[in-house]
């Protein structure tokens, strides 16, 4: 075994946290837990991980699971999108593979929704395979110990860095090995304040000796913020307290659940479209909203559509063939709601339309 390799293990022995899914090895609580982790801090997933599985013991659970009982589980660690992967990767091993799980990295790549990164925790972690794992906590640790100040996250200095970590990954242990890596990241070789004092691979890192850590990894890129003005819609049936919503398929809110969205470049024409339909009253909320998603910065207004006696003919079956908005509408009585939205930004247009509707009362 390499240097490196064996003091990362002894290290990652004594120190790496009690985390529940590292009790015992486990295929499927491996695949929730690293799904969970992406983009969500531990703190958060440790206690959500615990309750999913004591509601979702198994594959066959969680591809039985119904959305809305996925949301109320998945509710708190955000990107809902990750528990319908998770869903449609459990409905493909149950039907597809009899329940059974793929036994290897590249079996692994086949699942929907997973990809390489996932299947590499797993194959490493369940299977022994030698596969690097490299996230942002291992980018950062690499270029570290390797004092890479440029080129880092271009695709060239990504498979650069899993060539090296690669290397560096023994026969021996190598679930461990990655987890290790993650775990320094996480908890040692961290974005500010490293704990180098306390570091198994300080001889090893040639950005300690250099005393170059401030600029190892350089700074990620920044992608341009594009700016979003967004309409929501909300078609509120008075008379039985309900609201429409949809499945979105398409737009950078696609696969989500929530309002009728339009943009603001669409909004005069669906404003003429919804005015013609005689049993709607149309109007604007006087507080607008405001979201960042990833790079897109949306404010938007709230457009209330409210139905004012029992439609002849639907709203849906008039305006949308003229502004192609997703259909069907699912009407959801207003005091369920919030649990069906799969996004914030469809919880802040809720909560408007709530204020307005103390304040009017
Ligand atoms: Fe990171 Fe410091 Fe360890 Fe180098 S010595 S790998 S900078 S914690």
């Amino acid at each position: 075994m390499n240097q490196c390799a064996e003091k990362l293990l002894t290290w990652y022995d004594h120190h790496h946290r009690p985390l529940p899914w590292r009790q015992e090895i486990n295929i499927y609580h491996t695949w929730v837990c690293e799904v969970m982790s992406q983009q969500t801090t531990l703190a958060v997933v440790v206690p959500k991980f615990s309750e999913f599985v004591k509601h979702l013991p198994t594959v066959y659970h969680l591809a039985a699971c119904d959305e809305e009982k996925l949301r109320q589980l998945w509710s708190g660690l955000g990107y809902y999108a990750r528990a319908r992967n998770l869903n449609k990767g459990a409905n493909y091993i149950v039907e597809q593979l009899d329940g059974h799980f793929p036994q290897s990295y590249r079996e692994w790549l086949q699942i929907p929704g997973c990809g390489p990164y996932t299947a590499s925790v797993i194959a490493s972690i369940c299977f022994n395979e030698k596969v690097a794992c490299v996230d942002g906590n291992i980018v950062r640790v690499v270029s570290r110990l390797l004092a890479l100040s440029e080129d880092v996250w271009s695709s060239s200095g990504q498979s650069a860095i899993q060539t090296h970590v690669t290397q560096m990954i023994p026969d021996e242990r190598p679930g461990d090995f990655n987890q290790a890596m993650m775990e320094l990241g996480a908890t040692v070789c961290r974005k500010s304040k490293p704990l180098c004092l306390l570091c198994p691979l300080q001889e090893q890192c040639l950005a300690f000796a250099r005393n170059c850590i401030e600029i190892c990894p350089p700074k990620k890129p920044r992608r341009e913020v594009v700016d979003v003005e967004l309409f929501a819609l909300l078609v509120w049936r008075k008379a039985t307290g309900t609201l429409a919503i949809v499945n979105r398929t398409k737009g950078f809110l696609s696969n989500t659940v929530g309002f009728p969205l339009i943009p603001a470049i669409e909004i005069s024409q669906a404003k003429e479209v919804l005015q013609s339909l005689q049993h709607l009253q149309l109007f604007e909320l006087p507080s607008k909203f405001s979201h960042n998603i990833t790079h897109h910065r949306i404010s938007g207004k709230v457009l209330v559509a409210q139905e004012v006696e029992n439609p002849g003919i639907t709203i849906e079956t008039i305006a949308w063939q003229n502004f192609g908005l997703p259909q069907p509408f699912n009407w959801v009585s207003s005091s369920v709601i919030a649990s069906k939205l799969s996004t914030a930004l469809d919880n802040k247009v809720f909560k408007l339309f709530q204020n307005y509707q103390d304040k009017v009362r």
